[in-house]
């Protein structure tokens, strides 16, 4: 009997794998902006045209790619990332599986150029449903642009699945938001249909919560810091008072990378009982620093699931930071060190030269006249004591 079991072909093990890691417009969003953290930009931009499902563009200033690697991003486990399986458990960076790439190349249309800072020419590819269409030389600066055109263009049925250009906007946003609030230190600017979405300078982590979500968010962040053998935690709760209805704010990082954590979000909420109005939910900005070897990140493709070694230990120890830094809030005013300097000054008084207060002087001013109204009393017999 001949054999029934034939090996995919690349371009079909590849749309296979897509299915996986690519489910809308916003996962090639998260995916691109990933690179362009992994790549060191200092600076992205995140250009989309009706939600992303037209076009998802990045455009990084980070460390770009030669020809080669530009020709192997686009293979499936290829990755400058990891070598070894030991490497799975000293991830610095957000990607380490190699197959976002290839995932998107295999159902979408994708233009890249990119240039390394000793290239003096940048490379230019076009691959559309994982066959490369055009290859050349092009000139732009140091880093990588990636475009990504008619998403699912050759799966009908996926394309159709999208939903209205709103609700896939509300996707790309939420994924906007978790990479650029796990990098402050990096600027982003966020464009749809040429409308200015979001512009974030560098900064620190309160001022990249505001300009993420408004300026009165200042106000309403509670400060979160605890260092245990087993893990670093900084961050921000939101006051009580100022918490919603929805889960809109309800952001664990690990390792600079967005998680979603049902257990560590009980141990938050655990700590906020007794404080919050019925019906209202916990509203927090954690980070946690832990050592890569506890940690598992590679049990889902998204790579927003984590598995802690010692999860509980890690329950108990968010539980009592947070109930600590709410308890401290309840009796005293917060200080803190990392309130934006302009912030305190009134705008309009930011660039007045101070003036100072004028000195008057009374030059008739004798010390030595006395005052015609009080005489020194020589004895109890005054008239000026009588009566007291
Ligand atoms: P992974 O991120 O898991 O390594 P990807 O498919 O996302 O896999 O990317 C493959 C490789 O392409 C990366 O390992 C990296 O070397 C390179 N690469 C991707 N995007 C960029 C970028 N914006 N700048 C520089 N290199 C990039
Ligand atoms: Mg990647």
């Amino acid at each position: 009997m001949s054999a029934k079991i034939s090996l995919l072909p690349d371009h079909v093990a590849n749309q296979i794998a897509a299915g996986e890691v690519i489910q809308r417009p916003a996962s090639v969003v998260k995916e691109l902006l990933e690179n362009a953290v992994d790549a060191q930009a200092k600076t992205i931009q995140l250009v989309i045209k009706n939600a992303g499902k037209t076009l998802v563009q990045v455009i990084d200033d980070g460390e770009g790619m030669g020809n080669t690697d530009l020709r192997l991003a686009f293979e499936r486990h290829a990755t400058s990332k990891i070598n070894l399986a030991e490497d799975l458990f000293s991830l610095k960076t957000k990607g380490f599986r190699g197959e976002a790439l290839a995932s998107i190349a295999a159902i979408a249309q994708v233009e890249t150029h990119t240039r390394t800072a000793s290239d003096e020419v940048s490379h230019s590819l076009k691959i559309e449903g994982s066959k490369v269409v055009d290859q050349s030389l092009s000139t732009q600066s140091k880093g990588t642009s990636i475009a990504v055109k008619s998403l699912f263009y050759n799966i009908p049925a996926r394309r159709n699945f999208l939903k209205s250009d709103q609700v896939e906007l509300r996707h790309v946003i939420d994924e906007f938001h978790r990479v650029a609030l796990a990098h402050p230190e990096v600027k982003f600017h966020f464009f749809n249909n040429g409308n200015e979405l979001f512009d974030l300078p560098i900064s620190g982590l309160k001022q990249r919560i505001s300009g993420i979500f408004g300026a009165k968010w200042e106000a309403q962040l509670v400060p979160v810091e605890e260092k245990t053998s087993l893990a670093q935690i900084k961050g921000f709760a939101v006051k009580p008072d100022f918490t919603k209805k929805t889960r809109g704010q309800q952001f664990f990082f690990v390792n600079n990378r967005f998680i979603k954590s049902p257990f560590l979000h009980h141990a938050v909420s655990a700590a906020f009982e007794g404080l919050l109005r019925p019906g209202y939910q916990p509203g927090y900005f954690l980070y946690l620093t832990v050592d890569p070897q506890s940690i598992d990140i590679n049990i889902h493709p998204t790579k927003t699931e984590v598995k802690f070694e010692e999860e509980q230990n890690l329950y108990a120890i968010i539980r009592a930071a947070v109930k600590h830094s709410l308890g401290i809030f309840q009796v005293l005013p917060t200080l803190d060190f990392e309130q934006n300097a302009s912030m305190e000054v009134p705008y309009s008084f930011k660039d007045k030269v101070a003036v100072p207060p004028p000195i008057e002087v009374d030059s008739n001013f004798n010390p030595f006249k006395s005052d015609s109204n009080f005489r020194t009393p020589t004895s109890k017999k005054d008239p000026q004591w009588e009566g007291l």
